[in-house]
């Protein structure tokens, strides 16, 4: 049996083992593309979350104590004589589930509109059930609002590089690793965040590529980089401009290239160079003097053929955007683009954050990047509406806004002004809890699917073992058929086949021939794909690549750097044995020994004044207690932990700071105090 890894962007093709309809052992697939043949211990392990996971429908007690009276009476019939599930709910046949889902939007939009609902989610599920979210909620429930979890991860991808490139999507192939000279990862924990595209750079390096690592702490790939820059907070900008700055001093660029293929350089050099933020600015800041000399030997080694890697290190940000283009500067100044082996490469999160946002589960993009009707609300948007009472209901799908979004006070807060909250999801979770209703779906194990990952690869996933529960679609298509709108998909194949008349870049991708090997957008009719993009032109309207000069601004802790403050700055992300909100893997007993909790990691020079277990406080809000762990990984005054547990409400310390352009959350820093908890 053959399908795909969900649990990151690389996504492994994997093999099962199975005994009496259960997987009993996952196995890598020998000549898998994506998985280079290798699997992480998530992929091995990560399918054991199945004995736990949501196996019903449920409606909410109070929903119903508060909403029966105002139901037609053929539903209030319907809700006698049914089973408690728990304190909270009840279990519900799917019919009803479904009618009453259908009943209470339409009464939203009777006495409200349409536009008082959001759809949020869709970059964990297929690719069919994230086009019939976005379609759901703009043709059936016409609102505008939908938006998917790139909110919070690779949102300044899409947008930085779209605004130079065209194309907010990889530009190579994860095997274009072994044809390149030079990597430089800035940002991205890949080890712990995207094995197997570790493990590929960890093969380059010993066939000879040189590896540049730029990060804020000490990272398990380090250990492989020829040269290693430890960034202060928030300093991408700076470092990233001054390395450009660096190549045109030096005359190091590819005057060649610019001239051919670029636009706007002339612009933008005259502005970078009366920068006043350039490598002689490291100079001044006490333990980051070497990175002058970094930034000269960096600018030599990426005239080479590079491959510029990234991740939320780079997005999560309030400069994301502007950093993600500072990068793509970078690769055009040096021709590093649109060849075998050089090009841009964001490591996205998220197994299927590409396929949503290929298929518009964004406000600003519908199908393949169609301007819509009408543009709607990101999600921060939609969180401040709900907190003014305007948005009224929430329909969401595999997001769990409750535990990975920032600010959640806030968040909690403008949740309770919902009249209602739908939830479609595989296992019990921080949103789930809040719910009126939840509809248990499929996971990725049990349904056919196709998810795209980071290096633009559609995978048909099929599915390993049976299950009674439907899929995302099939339940959207079933609420949709009670409003007027008729669809008859009988598979996952019919859906996909209207996905691939509406979204160009897939249109030669037939399950017939996604069947035979996966593919990279963009596929033509016959089915020739692309492991690399922009060879002649870029994607933008006049086919060049587009120049943009980003003033970095001064703050955080580079400021401190220049005033000789010391404050607590945390940065937070992942770790290899848990996804996201841990909710799958964390009923993995192999997973979780491995990593069972959040902890918190702080340099040794703080040894006196730092117990065993600490609680963090932001402006907005506090950390329950976590466990300390001294590191030389993390310098003094800045501190790491993983978000992965809810029960130790680390998002609770970030708070409305995100992205200028996207709005994705400044989840990479935040100033904190420490309170040491007895
Ligand atoms: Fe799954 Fe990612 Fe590990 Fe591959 S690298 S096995 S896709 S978690």
């Amino acid at each position: 049996m053959k399908s795909v890894c969900t649990y990151c962007g690389v996504g492994c093709e994997i093999d099962a083992k199975i005994q009496d309809d259960k997987i009993v052992k996952i196995k890598p697939v020998k000549d898998g593309i994506s998985s280079g043949g290798e699997l992480c211990i998530k992929g091995r392990y990560g399918f054991e979350f199945l004995n736990n996971r949501l196996k019903k429908h449920l409606i909410n007690y109070k929903f119903i104590k508060k909403n029966a009276p105002n139901m037609p009476l053929e539903l209030q019939v319907r809700l006698a004589n049914l089973t408690p599930y728990n304190e909270n709910f009840y279990e519900a046949p799917l019919s009803l589930a479904v009618d009453i889902t259908a009943w209470k939007l339409k009464e939203i939009i009777k006495n409200f509109s349409s536009h008082s609902i959001a759809c949020i989610g869709g970059a964990r599920t297929s690719i069919e059930s994230a086009w019939f979210f976005q379609h759901f909620a703009r043709k059936v429930l016409k609102t505008p609002h939908i938006d998917n979890c790139a909110r919070v991860c690779h949102g300044p991808s899409l947008s930085g590089l779209k605004m130079s490139i065209g194309e907010g999507a990889s530009s190579v192939d994860f095997d274009a690793i072994f044809d390149t000279e030079v990597i430089f990862i800035i940002g991205s924990n890949t080890t712990e965040a995207h094995p197997m595209v570790a493990s590929r750079i960890i093969k380059a390096k010993k066939r000879g590529a040189k590896i540049i690592i730029a990060d804020v702490r000490e990272i398990p790939v380090m250990k492989f980089a020829d040269i290693k820059v430890i960034l202060p907070f928030e300093s991408n900008l700076l470092f990233l401009n001054a390395i450009a700055k660096e190549l045109i001093e030096n005359n190091l660029i590819d005057e060649e290239f610019i001239k051919n293929r670029c636009v706007k350089f002339e612009d933008y050099k005259n502005l970078l160079l009366h920068d006043k933020y350039d490598k002689h600015f490291f100079e001044k800041l006490n333990g980051f003097k070497q990175i002058k000399t970094k930034i000269e030997e960096i600018a030599k080694i990426i005239t080479k053929k590079t491959i510029f890697v990234w991740g939320l290190g780079v997005t999560e940000h309030i400069d994301g955007t502007e950093a993600v283009n500072a990068i793509s500067n970078l690769a055009m100044l040096t021709g590093n683009i649109g060849k075998n082996g050089a090009g841009v490469l964001p490591l996205r999160g998220q197994n299927n954050v590409q396929g949503a946002c290929d298929v518009g589960c964004l406000p600003y993009y519908g199908p393949d990047y169609q301007i819509p009707e009408e543009i709607g609300l990101m999600t921060p948007d939609v969180i401040e509406e709900m907190l003014k009472g305007k948005i009224k209901a929430l329909v969401n799908m595999g997001e769990d806004i409750l535990h990975i979004h920032p600010n959640q006070n806030k968040i909690k807060k403008a949740f309770e002004n919902l009249e209602f909250l739908a939830v479609l999801e595989v296992m019990e979770n921080e949103i789930t809890k809040k719910a009126d209703i939840v509809f248990g779906v499929k996971s990725a194990y049990e349904k056919s699917g196709v998810y795209i990952n980071a290096e633009r690869r559609l995978h048909l996933s099929n599915p390993l073992i049976e299950s009674d529960l439907p899929d995302d679609w099939e339940i959207l298509q079933k609420i949709a058929n009670r409003f007027d709108n008729i669809f008859n998909f009988s598979s996952s194949e019919e859906v996909f086949e209207v996905v691939r008349k509406e979204v160009k870049r897939f249109e030669g991708a037939t399950y017939e021939r996604l069947k035979e090997k996966s593919l990279q957008w963009p596929i033509d009719k016959n089915g020739n794909d692309s492991p690399i993009l922009h060879t002649q032109n870029f994607s933008t309207p006049d086919g060049k690549g587009h120049f943009h000069y980003h003033k970095y601004h001064l703050r955080g802790e580079v400021k401190d750097l220049v005033e000789n403050k010391k404050r607590w700055w945390l940065n937070t992300g992942r770790a290899l044995p848990q996804y996201n909100n841990a909710a799958q893997t964390k009923h993995s007993d192999k997973l979780s020994k491995r990593y069972g909790d959040d902890i918190l990691l702080v340099n040794p020079i703080h040894k006196n004044e730092i117990g065993e277990f600490v609680k963090l406080k932001s402006v907005y809000g506090e950390s329950a207690p976590v466990k300390v762990k001294f590191s030389e990984s993390v310098r003094p005054y800045t501190l790491f932990t993983t978000f992965h547990f809810a029960k130790n409400k680390i998002n609770y310390l970030f708070g409305d700071a995100h992205d200028h352009k996207v709005k994705t959350a400044r989840f990479k820093a935040v100033e904190v105090e420490i309170i040491n908890v007895d």
